[in-house]
């Protein structure tokens, strides 16, 4: 039984506002957006976190990093972005489905 809130982002079981897929990645607008651009890059396959990222799964992430470009350009952020990921409890991750915020459209702050 797969409670992941992301997991059924990516079933289309709970309605998202997809910006891009392909195979291993699903890229949707964050619902709380923190910049003009606020993209969530996720991979389809269940990986809680950043620390839970191995040898065997890592496929996924780099699928990201190339489609990140992608949805980059598809934006129009030709002036730079900014990715964060959250990793845990002092990361701050409120949703255990790794995932990349992909945020731009303005001049990000130098704080994080
Ligand atoms: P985290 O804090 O784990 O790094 O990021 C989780 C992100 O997921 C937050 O920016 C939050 O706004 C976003 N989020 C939470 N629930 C939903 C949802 O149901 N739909 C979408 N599109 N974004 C969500
Ligand atoms: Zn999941």
């Amino acid at each position: 039984m797969n409670d992941c809130l992301f997991c059924k982002i990516i079933a289309g079981e709970i309605p998202s506002a997809k910006v891009y897929e392909d195979e291993y990645v699903y890229a949707f607008r964050d619902i709380n957006p923190q910049a003009p651009v606020h993209v969530l890059v996720v991979p389809k396959e269940h990986i809680a976190c950043a620390n839970e990222i191995t040898a065997e799964n890592s496929v996924c992430v780099a699928k990201i990093f190339e489609a990140i470009p992608k949805i980059a350009a598809a934006e129009g952020l030709t002036n730079g972005y900014r990715i964060i990921n959250c990793c845990g409890e002092d990361g701050g991750q409120t949703v255990y489905h790794l995932h990349f915020h992909l945020l731009g459209g303005k001049k990000m702050g130098e704080s994080f």
